[in-house]
């Protein structure tokens, strides 16, 4: 194709992050340079990069130099200011599209989303104020969840409730943001599909894999997973779905219940994906190398998986377990991160299964 990023080309990434850190790196093997837009200095994804840019989402001098400064942009995290946007979009390319992150920013805007395109997600209602929490709970129901629409990860801004009368402290708690109250979905296993387009239109997907949560962050992933083929196939049909319609460039991550009726979509994930880190070491081409081909508007790399892995994430002080974790035949990915915080992810490995 025409449009390909020659090699030499430079990459802005909007946050340093793990993330950004791993793409950076994939960017490096095929011969690109990176730029990291970040606020805070000494980043796990600076630390690698050629060029580093330290400054706020609101800096509109620094962003218009990022974006002045690098050939294409991408993110490593969705919620991105859409001020920053606004002004980056204006000098640059920016992959996955606004449209992808504007639905992944928003619960509520994605669940629509998915429900147009005919796909399960858990039921919902939209909260904004008193009376909403209450005819929501009304018609939701319990168990079931109530989530901040804007600015949640890893489970934070999300308040389950067992009885309809928590509903007023649940809701007291999310401090005015808008929300909305999802049904608890009764899944036998969470599974995700990472999945990349090409700017050609091409799709590629990973094998699905199985994931388990400690506190609503990811502990482990393990592939294969005990899908059945048909259900894989499910799987790889919806993720395309998704992907062609958002004429999406580049990796995304799609967290998938599974239950006795189907699939049922928890959330996308504009981005290279923690459920995708096993790619590094059971594929050739890994989810960091495929996103930046991508991105770059190469063509897609074989990302069919040739080792079976399970990827356990290195939280908080798990990190101090690496004298003993590097004496095992596990391979080690640790981010480079000053200091231990409890539920901080500190790195991860990818051991055969
Ligand atoms: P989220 O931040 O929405 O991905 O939620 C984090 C984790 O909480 C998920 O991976 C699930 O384990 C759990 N969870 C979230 N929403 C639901 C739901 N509607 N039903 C059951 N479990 C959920």
């Amino acid at each position: 194709m025409d449009n390909q990023l020659p090699i030499g080309s430079t990459i802005g990434i909007l946050g340093g992050g793990q993330l950004g850190r791993m793409l950076s790196l994939a960017a490096s093997r095929l011969g690109m340079n990176t730029h990291i837009f970040e606020p805070n200095i000494n980043s796990p994804a600076g630390r690698v990069s050629q060029h580093v840019t330290t400054a706020s989402y609101d800096d509109v001098e620094a962003l218009q130099a990022f974006g002045q400064a690098v050939d294409v942009i991408t993110y490593e995290f969705e919620n991105i200011p859409t001020s920053a946007l606004d002004i980056l979009e204006n000098m640059s390319t920016i992959y996955p599209g606004r449209g992808a992150l504007a639905i992944s920013q928003d619960r509520l805007a994605e669940k629509n989303f998915l429900n147009s395109l005919g796909l399960q997600t858990a039921p919902f209602a939209n909260v904004e104020n008193d009376k909403e929490a209450v005819s929501a709970i009304a018609s939701i129901g319990t168990p079931s969840i109530l989530k901040t629409r804007r600015m949640g990860y890893d489970g934070k801004g999300q308040v389950k409730i067992t009885k309809p009368t928590q509903i007023h402290t649940a809701w007291n708690t999310m401090q005015g943001s808008a929300s909305i109250l999802e049904g608890f979905i009764d899944f036998n296993q969470e599974v995700s599909v990472i999945a990349a387009r090409s700017v050609d239109g091409e799709v590629s997907c990973y094998d699905p894999s199985e994931n388990v949560h400690h506190d609503g962050i990811l502990h482990t992933t393990k592939v294969p997973s005990s899908l059945s083929t048909p259900q894989r196939v499910d799987a790889a049909l919806l993720a395309g779905k998704i992907l062609n319609a958002l004429q999406y460039v580049g990796v995304m991550g799609v967290e998938l219940f599974v239950t006795p009726n189907g699939l049922v979509v928890n959330e996308i994930a504009p981005r290279v994906h923690n459920s995708g880190h096993w790619t590094q070491n059971g594929c050739d081409i890994c989810q960091f190398e495929q996103h930046i081909r991508a991105i770059a508007g190469w063509p897609l790399g074989d990302g069919s998986r040739h080792t079976d892995i399970t990827m356990e994430n290195l939280i908080g002080e798990d990190i101090n377990r690496i004298p003993e974790l590097c004496k095992s035949s596990a391979a080690l990915h640790i981010y480079g991160k000053e200091e231990i915080k409890p539920g901080r992810k500190m790195g991860h490995v990818n051991k055969r299964n």
